[in-house]
């Protein structure tokens, strides 16, 4: 038996037969020439292979829609509109000609050519979904290469999954999937636990020891793997999954029951949503409301930019489901690992360091406005607040304010209807907002504490390499510090603040937030009933105690044991 540490990329517990992967067609360099009289034939050839993989991803589009009816669909109308360039499939067929290759050879000559331009800042986002689309068309000239297909049973170990595999994940096969590359935060992990599928991510060493078919114990939950595990290995976390099992039973109970500690403090659990459509899955976790909107998934899904009219739709489709309940949308906020095709930003050195969150928004004002007045123009029908990510200075707040007058003025002009007094909030996520918070409280109506952000600017660690997983440490002493001195300001001014980091959803975590006097929880819908298990369970009281006494510690580790140990 041996144990691999790896980063929990989507909950659940998993146990099959290690199903390989291999790397991509791309790293094969022989060169399979053809004879004249054969080119017909294989551009022929290559062309049934498209069409084949155009009809593949129509396929995938219907089936995402009807099991998960939700807008994930949309990502693969970017691979829809490549099959479809008659350009780009003719250089392909002039390769065929002109070199007399296969077509095989043909797309990876064009896949090479093409590689110079992905290494371009505005492609790069698109690279994989690029050579995904090629991959495919590859899988099908040789259909035996295309293993996913083939997969009745076991796990996926593979070095990384494109986002068009693992919504090809056929759930009643594959009980899960293991890679070597990725964190909690890439676009793989987060359709993984949109799908509920339990998956292990960011395997740093070890993972070319697995062998075919050996037995691969996968938990999703705390982010590690077993090869070839005991039978008491198996025993013991059949036993978790039971208790998990039970959790999950208790999910329809705790999804109506009040979150309240047991001294009867109650506690504002939200939910963190990408696209509209998942409001449905915060509801079936007992969301109160929504504490962070990722608007940028929709610019992010599609080639050109949504319009002020498209986006309106999209705010009003979650206040449609979800009434009168809270609705923080955070503007966009590319960079960093998310990019937008519709833009071409400069070369930067460090994406996380660069153009990123309200720089971008306030550089790229037209962009920037248009969604302001989508989300005054919602405004109108529900109970919406607008909050402003990677905020750094004051004078970025005074700004931004000021184009939110702006808009309102406009749309006024315009005889639309808007709530005037719409709530402005904004992220705490650089040690620097931390830090000059208290004049920050005295522009908006709230804070949010975004934790991932805020420890990877804190403790210097880029959040997606695997590599420093283990530097990410919420309850890092500087962390906590800094989450402190946040409360605190918000406190003394007299506004609210929340947390919507990943740190928010682990449940011990979460009691020591409280303590520390966040008034809301914002997290993926599926750790709702998790956290507020252990919130009913606990008193305020407690829950303050441990948030005084934790500064006495100076170590991550440690502190997480003191919380542990204190809690019910
Ligand atoms: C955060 O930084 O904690 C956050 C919630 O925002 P995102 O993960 O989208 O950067
Ligand atoms: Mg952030």
């Amino acid at each position: 038996m041996k144990k691999i540490r790896g980063i929990a990329g989507s909950p659940g517990i998993a146990i099959g037969k290690a199903k390989k992967i291999s790397d991509s067609f791309f790293s094969y360099k022989k060169v399979k020439k053809i004879k004249e009289e054969n080119i017909d034939a294989e551009i022929k050839r290559f062309n049934e292979s498209v069409n084949k993989t155009e009809n593949e991803i129509l396929e995938i589009i219907d089936n995402i829609r009807r099991i998960t009816d939700k807008e994930y669909a949309e990502i693969f109308s970017f691979h829809l509109s490549i099959l479809r360039d008659r350009n780009l499939i003719e250089k392909i067929e002039k390769i065929i000609k002109k070199e007399k290759v296969s077509a095989e050879t043909a797309i990876r000559k064009f896949v090479d050519i093409l590689d110079r331009e992905l290494k371009k800042e505005h492609l790069k986002a698109r690279k994989k979904e690029i050579l995904d689309i090629f991959e495919r068309i590859i899988s099908n000239l040789c259909p035996k290469n295309n293993k996913l297909k083939d997969i009745k049973d076991g796990i996926i170990v593979a070095n990384d999954l494109s986002p068009t595999q693992t919504v090809s994940i056929d759930k009643r096969y594959i009980k899960g999937f293991v890679t070597s590359m990725g964190t909690e935060t890439s676009h793989t992990a987060i359709i993984a636990k949109a799908l509920e599928i339990p998956a292990v991510v960011g395997i740093k060493e070890g993972i070319e020891e697995i062998k075919e078919n050996d037995v691969i114990l996968l938990d999703g939950y705390d982010g590690f793997i077993l090869i070839n595990p005991t039978k008491n290995e198996i025993e013991k976390i059949k036993m978790k999954e039971k208790e998990k099992e039970n959790l999950r039973k208790k999910i329809y109970i705790l999804k109506d029951k009040e979150s309240i500690t047991s001294d009867g403090k109650k506690i504002k659990l939200y939910a963190n949503i990408q696209l509209p459509e998942e409001v449905e899955t915060a509801l079936k976790y007992g969301a109160m409301g929504i504490g962070l909107f990722r608007t940028e998934y929709l610019y992010i899904k599609r080639t050109d930019l949504p319009t002020e009219e498209e986006q309106f739709l999209s705010y009003k489709k979650i206040i449609e489901k979800f009434g009168k309940k809270e609705i923080i949308i955070r503007t966009i906020d590319v960079g960093g690992d998310k990019f937008i095709s519709s833009f071409q930003g400069p070369k930067e050195l460090n994406n996380f360091f660069g153009l990123r969150g309200i720089r971008f928004c306030l550089e790229k004002k037209d962009i920037f406005l248009t969604q302001i007045r989508a989300i005054l123009r919602a405004s109108y029908y529900g109970n919406l607040k607008i909050m402003f990510p990677m905020i750094t200075t004051r004078e970025e707040v005074i700004e931004t304010k000021k184009l939110i007058e702006e808009a309102k003025k406009e749309l006024k002009n315009k005889d639309f209807k808007i709530k005037e007094d719409i709530e402005i909030g904004i992220m705490i996520e650089t040690p620097s907002a931390a830090l000059i918070s208290d004049e920050l409280a005295k522009e908006v109506n709230f804070f949010s504490i975004g934790s991932n952000d805020l420890i990877q600017y804190t403790l210097a660690i880029d959040r997606v390499n695997e590599k420093l997983s283990y530097l990410y440490q919420p309850c890092h002493p500087s962390v906590l510090r800094l989450i402190k001195i946040t409360v605190e300001n918000a406190k003394k001014n007299n506004i609210k603040v929340g947390v919507c980091g990943e740190m928010a959803s682990i449940p011990e975590i979460a009691c020591l937030l409280i303590g520390l006097g966040i008034d809301e929880l914002s997290m993926a819908p599926i750790s709702i009933p998790l956290v507020k298990e252990k919130i009913i369970k606990n008193s305020f009281a407690k829950m303050r105690e441990i948030a005084e006494k934790v500064f006495n510690f100076n170590k991550h580790d440690e502190i997480i044991e003191f919380i542990k140990k204190n809690l019910n």
